[in-house]
Order: C-alpha cells, then structure tokens, then sequence
C-alpha cells in the first residue's frame, strides 16, 4: 500500500546570505524550521519538478507537475522573523 506512508519531515534551509551561486554548501545554510512533503496520491509515476528562483537565486517555489495534470507548489519564505 504505497499510499500510507508516512510523511517525511524534512529541515528547511536558508542561505546565510544571498549569493548568485547554484551550489550552496553546507557552511552556507541555515536550518529555518522542519516542513512535511506529501503527494496527494502515491501513484504519480511522471512529475516533474520545476525551481523558480528570484533575482538572487535563491530558490523561491518548487512546483511539481504530474502528467496526469496535478500539481502541488511548495513556496519558501526568506523573509525574518
Ligand atoms: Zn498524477
């Protein structure tokens, strides 16, 4: 039964300080707080995932598009606080 596993919790992670690199190390990042990701159904065998980033490359959306048509868009948030 694929559809009942559990949801895995995973650290979000902020760069220190904006930088135009693709590549952030370790050193580079911060752990902001956990988040849990979740597909709506366990049986989408062709997503794609597309990363927006803003002007500082920092990632700013991932969108995951199945080609049954669903998606699923995780936004991240930088701002303080
Ligand atoms: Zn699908």
């Amino acid at each position: 039964m694929q559809d009942d596993f559990l949801e895995p919790i995973y650290d979000e992670i902020a760069p220190l300080n904006s930088s135009s690199k693709n590549i952030l190390k370790s050193s580079e990042i911060k752990i902001t707080g956990s988040a849990k990701l979740s597909m709506d159904e366990g049986s989408h065998d062709d997503v794609n995932i597309f990363i927006k980033k803003d002007a500082n490359d920092n990632i700013s959306e991932i969108k995951f598009i199945c080609s049954c048509g669903k998606t699923k868009a995780i936004i991240l948030d930088y701002s303080d606080g």
